[in-house]
């Protein structure tokens, strides 16, 4: 086997069949996936999610994962966000002719890691090759088939007056960790990317109270970007305390120095919850006895007041209009 992608890895010939059979197979075997049919079978009943993701995240190794764990993650964040228990993904590699077969392999090294760590199955997938120059190393999409348990209803639409805010932890730690590695930035504590699968902290919090409303991951957009969704979607204000937001002291000095806006960076392994406000106190101590929560906190509450907007009490007094992201800050983020 070449060290290097052949456009022959994509003809879906002995190449092909290589690919999968030595690169492939061998780390996420199961026995769904070692069918090799045409598609996956499994038994369901009841309430299923299914949602699907791209990524084209540049540099595809950052500080805290890599282009694999963020595909399994992201996938795996955005079935939790619906209350869903994440259990069958498919995984597509969409690969530029010349690619290190050796980074393939660290990089399936991260899927399978991941995988395990949310203890979800890859029970089906596809690898495609295009010519050098047109596309750039790895693109990966991942789709994803979760479990609703019974009682479970989650939406951006069910926050209401009263209602607390939780965030689960520091912002901002993907956005930079990815653009100081793209752009060659280092700083004295270096920040590594929050990539991580929330499906545990979610089955954790749901135990803790079923009466959570909404749960979103600030992804691309960042924190701003998902609180408006959510005012948009339940037709209800926010009210936000800038004080009690987490952030790294090193988030927080990077973004001083490179103007950036730390609510709108994306996160990876982060959550924002809305809850009732009698059940937000056990939630977050639920929360905080998980590795991926231990930051949380209560950072603001739902309000009738200013349908559609979202306010931040600054930590200096004044209030402020908090927007939705207008453009695009960092491309090819996640
Ligand atoms: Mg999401």
């Amino acid at each position: 086997m070449s060290d290097n992608v052949l456009l022959a890895h994509g003809s879906g010939g002995k190449l092909s069949h290589d690919l999968i059979e030595k690169k492939l197979l061998p780390p996420l075997a199961n026995p769904m996936l070692n069918r090799l049919d045409d598609s996956a079978i499994f038994e369901f009943s009841g309430h299923l999610a299914f949602t699907t993701d791209s990524y084209v995240v540049n540099p595809i190794f950052f500080p805290g994962g890599d282009i694999g764990k963020l595909a399994i993650c992201g996938t795996v964040n955005d079935l939790s966000m619906n209350g869903a228990k994440p259990l069958y993904l498919s995984l597509s590699l969409i690969l530029e002719e010349g690619f290190s077969l050796s980074e393939l392999d660290r990089i399936v090294g991260s899927i399978k890691a991941a995988a395990e760590e949310a203890e979800v199955r890859i029970v089906t997938g596809d690898t495609k090759v295009v010519n050098q120059g047109q596309a750039d190393k790895l693109f990966i999409n991942t789709s994803g088939i979760g479990a609703i348990p019974l009682g479970i209803d989650i939406s951006g639409a069910n926050a209401r007056a009263g209602n607390k805010i939780i965030l689960s932890g520091t912002i901002g730690d993907h956005g930079i960790a990815v653009m100081c590695q793209r752009e060659g930035l280092k700083f004295s504590t270096p920040v590594q990317s929050d990539c991580a699968p929330l499906n545990k902290l979610v089955s954790q919090m749901l135990k803790s109270s079923p009466r959570i409303h909404c749960l979103r991951d600030p992804t691309r957009g960042g924190l701003a970007t998902v609180l408006n969704e959510f005012t948009q979607q339940s037709n209800v204000g926010i009210v936000l305390e800038e004080d009690k937001i987490p952030m790294k002291e090193s988030v927080k000095a990077a973004c001083e120095l490179l103007g950036f806006d730390p609510l709108y960076l994306a996160n990876e392994g982060k959550l924002v919850a809305i809850a009732e406000p009698g059940d937000a106190g056990k939630i977050l101590a639920e929360m905080q006895q998980n590795i991926y929560g231990r930051d949380a906190a209560i950072i603001g509450e739902v309000s009738n007041a200013h349908p559609g907007r979202v306010i931040m009490k600054t930590k200096l007094g004044p209030s402020r209009v908090v927007d939705m992201l207008s453009g695009e800050l960092l491309p090819r983020i996640c």
